[in-house]
């Protein structure tokens, strides 16, 4: 056990905890836990906790089920919304029956491509954003759910329920060690954005697992309903979960450079010419559901086009203004990744991306200065401004001729990942949609 390790088996004494959770995420980012005795606490983090992976999506093959869960002693914390029991959580790595990191853990994943740019010098900051709805409690799966409330951005609400709410979630993360920015009413009726702070990615990823969970444990403790799905309303903005990177070399924030335009400097330039050059690509991890494309294509200031610009919101990357002299603050923000996606692989291959982008010096292009949605589609070619893809099923395809991305996950994670959304695809063709009775059913 290291110090670390220690300092965690007393506080687990002294406050007097009963129950340890160990937090990992499957492939499609869903948290999976396990809870053990705090006796078992001391083998766990010398030997980790065995269990059998066979029946987590995409975790195992049949023949190596066995696997061990190793806890992360940074991440513990106590569990705020447990009043029964004292109750902590741990997130954990998850090794093969060998001891070795396995293939298919996604947090294992993000960790790789955090070294590979440790290699080059770099850490990877992000700051999320996440926007969800609060839904009056869902009675039935197969409706279209009724939104908290009807009011949009920023407003607020008097005797509302959705800021009361927030108040809540956000105390919450703060007692787990989360520090939030700021929260506030989004565009749609029941919406609702938290933007958490910057933070290393790792940890950042896990907050975000932590957030959605908080929030989704709070919500059914209070009767109503919380969803993260890209886009639960057709004539409503989607849920976006735009993200904030900066990449740090030391102390020193390497997008940051004086004399740049928007004071961002040739790296920083490189990286989003890296993302924006393998956008599409990506955007089978960033936006993982049938769904996500409806959000990409339904309006409500989701990005539908590869290009940057400086403030605008058409754009799949902006480069934010920040406050004069606080160097430490340059950023630029993908505004393409939506509240559904497994923060681990998403963050992956949008770094990967970037670092791509540094290695090989891409030039950026000029930035976008229109609203990208306004053009014609030739101006748009003219432009040399592609779209983004307009389904799952052309995402999986442009994924599927994609060398970075099988070598950001790893061939296991990459076939299962394929495979999965190939399914989800096939079965989502077969639907007959309500859209398709009021249109066709009567021919009268
Ligand atoms: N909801 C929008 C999206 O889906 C973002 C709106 C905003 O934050 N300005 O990306
Ligand atoms: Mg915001
Ligand atoms: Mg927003
Ligand atoms: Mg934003």
């Amino acid at each position: 056990m290291n110090s670390v390790e220690e300092h965690v088996l007393e506080r687990v004494h002294s406050r007097g905890i009963e129950f340890i959770t160990l937090w990992f995420a499957d492939v499609s980012g869903v948290l999976k836990g396990l809870s053990i005795a705090p006796e078992e606490l001391e083998d766990a983090f010398n030997e980790g906790i065995g269990f059998d992976g066979s029946s987590i999506e995409g975790l195992t093959r049949i023949y190596e089920s066995d696997m061990l869960l190793a806890p992360d002693a940074r991440t513990f914390q106590e569990i705020p919304w447990e009043n029964e029991h004292r109750v902590a959580r741990m997130f954990c790595r998850v090794l093969g029956p060998d001891g070795q990191p396995a293939f298919r853990d996604p947090r294992g994943v993000l960790e790789r491509q955090l070294e590979r740019a440790a290699e080059l010098g770099f850490t990877f900051h992000v700051h999320p954003e996440v926007e969800f709805y609060l839904l009056r409690s869902v009675a039935s799966l197969s409706e279209e759910p009724e939104p908290l409330d009807r009011a949009g951005y920023f407003d607020h609400v008097s005797g509302g329920k959705a800021h009361a709410f927030r108040r809540r979630v956000v105390s919450a993360l703060e007692s787990m060690g989360i520090s939030v920015e700021f929260s506030h009413h989004e565009g749609g009726p029941g919406q609702s954005e938290i933007d958490l702070r910057s933070a290393p990615a790792l940890i950042a990823a896990d907050n975000i697992m932590t957030l959605r969970t908080v929030v989704e444990e709070l919500a059914s403790r209070e009767g109503i309903t919380a969803t993260f799905m890209p886009k639960p309303f057709v004539d409503e903005p989607g849920s976006g979960m735009h993200v904030h990177l900066s990449l740090f070399e030391g102390e020193e924030n390497a997008f940051y450079s004086a004399g740049g335009q928007y004071q961002l400097s040739p790296t920083g330039r490189r990286f989003v010419a890296g993302v924006l050059a393998h956008a599409r690509e990506i955007s089978a991890i960033t936006n993982q559901h049938v769904n996500s494309y409806k959000r990409l294509w339904g309006g409500g200031e989701a990005p539908s086009y590869v290009c940057w610009g400086h403030n605008n919101r058409s754009a799949l990357i902006r480069v934010p203004l920040y406050k004069p002299g606080k160097s430490s603050s340059a950023r630029v923000e993908f505004r393409g990744m939506d509240s559904a996606a497994n923060p681990y692989l998403a963050l992956a291959v949008i770094l990967a991306a970037g670092l791509d982008g540094i290695e090989q010096k891409l030039d950026l292009t000029d930035e976008t200065e229109d609203d990208v949605w306004a053009l014609s589609d030739s101006e748009r070619q003219a432009l040399g401004i592609e779209a983004l893809p307009t389904s799952l099923s052309s995402a999986v395809k442009e994924m599927g001729r994609s060398d970075l991305v099988p070598s950001v996950l790893g061939e296991e994670v990459f076939a299962y990942f394929q495979r999965n959304k190939v399914a989800e695809w096939a079965e989502y063709r077969r639907q007959i949609t309500p859209f398709e009775y009021a249109r066709f059913l009567s021919v009268n």
